[in-house]
């Protein structure tokens, strides 16, 4: 379990640390200032591999950065959002989680500790096009999400209530 968590950790630096990069160049490109909250923002998503909260986000880094605030989590996320370089996810009245993987892709939910997994799948054009046809919307996109239990949590024994 150790040993895999090590061989996982390692293979993802070395594909974020490449993400991380090309992520800092659409910084520059856009004039945004990189600051070394905002690079350790970008930083912990690309390496996270999940889809933190805000909170989350701000839990993390707060020791690295004393005089951080959650407002200005939100504010870094908010740029990185217009930028194009993260994607918010609202999930109704929980709060919003933020991807670093704004290519096309789905999620899977776990029921039970709310873990949000990626997973590729061919875009559901289709859909898009007959939602379009039979409603006379002006469709923008479309969201996926499936749900279940995840592996970690199958392996949990059964909540007693
Ligand atoms: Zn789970
Ligand atoms: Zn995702």
């Amino acid at each position: 379990m150790l040993l895999n968590g090590i061989y996982l950790k390692e293979r993802w630096l070395t594909v974020s640390e490449e993400r991380l990069r090309e992520a800092i160049d659409t910084l520059k490109d856009s004039g945004v200032r990189i600051t070394p909250q905002r690079h350790a923002v970008l930083e912990y998503l690309l390496n996270a591999m999940v889809h933190p909260t805000a909170d989350e986000i701000y839990k993390a880094l707060e020791g690295k950065f004393p005089n951080m605030s959650v407002a200005t989590v939100y504010n870094n996320l908010r740029v990185l959002k217009e930028i194009g370089l993260v994607r918010e996810l609202t999930y109704g009245d929980s709060s919003s989680r933020f991807d670093c993987n704004t290519s096309d892709h789905y999620h899977i939910i776990c029921d039970s500790c709310g873990k949000i997994v990626d997973f590729h799948y061919p875009s559901l054009d289709e859909v898009e096009s007959l939602a379009e046809q039979v409603t006379g919307f002006d469709v923008s996109h479309h969201r996926l999400e499936v749900y279940g239990k995840c592996d970690g949590c199958q392996k949990l024994p059964a909540q007693k209530h």
